[in-house]
């Protein structure tokens, strides 16, 4: 995939109507309507201030929660139109459809330096479709587009791609940072490149390995998806999670790695618990020493000793998918230490993956990373290697 695409820099924006697709599904809490975390609304600022102070007319569009093409109210942006004027101190529009009349007339009357927000894309049973007569009006509302929605960009929507094939295409900051750093990790990594996969399902990381055993110096698996590697390779892994039907893939995927000079570094004790409960026994245990009825949570001090040596040596950490059930804080140590050893370094280090995102914030350590990405699915589907087609429409360096 070409990750080296032209951005609101390379354009001439000044005075232009902006179609700009932003990611501004943020909880809500049902009962006050608070907007309860606003890190999506702040991420797109850069964006839209740069657009601003170029006089541009911005329309911004966004997807909130899963109405199914139907109107809801639970969903309607209005509380975002809210903050978004609350945080750019001015009053920002709204229309009270997507790209309907109220949309077509707001939009034309929208002057250099305003912000119009459009009302949530998925009340329009065509923006999931893809389907060509709506992205004709909603490309038809403005000049050029501009995509700051990382987190959607693996969906073929309207307003992802579709809309692109009528307007020259180009990314805002969000995007072009996460093109940048990810995009450059795969293609020209510093070396060596370690990789760090946890989470339950190996199932889930498939795609990852595949692509990251052609790339990476040294590939590192924790989480519940080493107990199936471990299974795999003859230990008893107790009451551990493990996916019988993928202990064959899991070593070719060994053997895979060996034949290309891949490093793999696997657990070599665990912290295990009798039952899947906070406030279980908890102890500690060599791999080769699980006891029956006993279920491996986190990885043990030793792994984490091992894993943290191997960081120290990196240029380049990928780190997707916590190293134990981090929800439960006695079985957060393993994921703490591998965030905190990525913190201290001086390697790239970037984060992908909803759940790992989350613990790094949890544990306050996101602006000491290079890069946490901001896209849950769409860093998985970035890091298995695969064509992204709100990426792919972007217009070519
Ligand atoms: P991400 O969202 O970063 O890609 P995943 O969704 O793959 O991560 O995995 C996150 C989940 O994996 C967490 O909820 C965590 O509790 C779970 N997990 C990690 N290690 C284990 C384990 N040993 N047993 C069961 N669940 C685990
Ligand atoms: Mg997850």
């Amino acid at each position: 995939m070409n990750y080296s695409k032209k951005t609101i820099e390379d354009i001439d924006v000044s005075g232009k109507k902006i179609l700009l697709r932003v990611d501004f599904n943020v909880p809500i809490d049902k009962l006050t309507g608070e907007i309860t975390d606003d890190n999506r609304i702040t991420a797109a600022l850069p964006t839209i201030n740069y657009l601003l102070e170029r006089n541009a007319a911005v329309i911004v569009c966004s997807h909130r929660g899963r109405p199914k093409g139907e109107w809801k109210d639970s969903l309607s942006l209005a509380p975002v139109a809210k903050r978004l004027s609350e945080l750019l101190n001015s009053t920002v529009k709204m229309s009270k459809d997507v790209a309907g009349e109220d949309s077509v007339r707001l939009a034309a009357e929208l002057e250099g330096g305003e912000v119009l927000l459009l009302e949530n894309l998925r009340f329009d049973p065509r923006e999931e479709k893809n389907d060509p007569s709506f992205v004709k009006e909603l490309a038809g509302l403005a000049d050029i587009y501009v995509s700051d929605a990382f987190g959607c960009v693996h969906r073929s929507h309207g307003s992802t791609c579709g809309v692109a094939s009528f307007l020259p295409a180009v990314s805002g900051f969000l995007l072009a940072k996460e093109l940048e750093v990810l995009g450059g990790a795969l293609s020209n990594p510093s070396k060596p490149l370690v990789v760090v996969l946890g989470g339950s399902k190996v199932s889930d990381k498939i795609g990852v390995i595949t692509n990251l055993i052609n790339i990476a110096d040294t590939i590192i698996i924790g989480g519940g998806m080493a107990y199936t590697f471990l299974n795999a390779l003859g230990h008893n892994i107790g009451n551990s999670l493990c996916e019988a039907d993928k202990l064959e893939l899991a070593l070719k995927m060994i053997e895979d790695a060996k034949s290309n000079g891949v490093e793999i570094l696997l657990p070599t004790d665990s912290a295990i618990a009798d039952r899947f409960e906070n406030g279980c026994h908890k102890r500690i245990v060599g791999v080769c020493d699980m006891p029956d009825g006993w279920m491996g949570l986190d990885i043990g001090p030793a792994s984490v000793e091992l894993f943290v040596e191997k960081l120290k040596t990196a240029g380049t950490i990928i780190w997707n998918g916590p190293m134990g059930v981090f929800e439960f804080p006695e079985f957060a140590y393993g994921t703490k230490s591998i965030a905190d050893a990525m913190a201290s370094s001086s390697a790239v280090t970037i984060i992908g993956g909803g759940d790992s995102a989350a613990a790094v914030n949890q544990f306050g350590l996101a602006d000491k990373m290079t890069h946490v990405s901001t896209g849950g699915g769409a860093s998985l589907e970035f890091l298995e290697g695969r064509e992204l087609p709100g990426v792919e429409c972007l217009l070519d360096k």
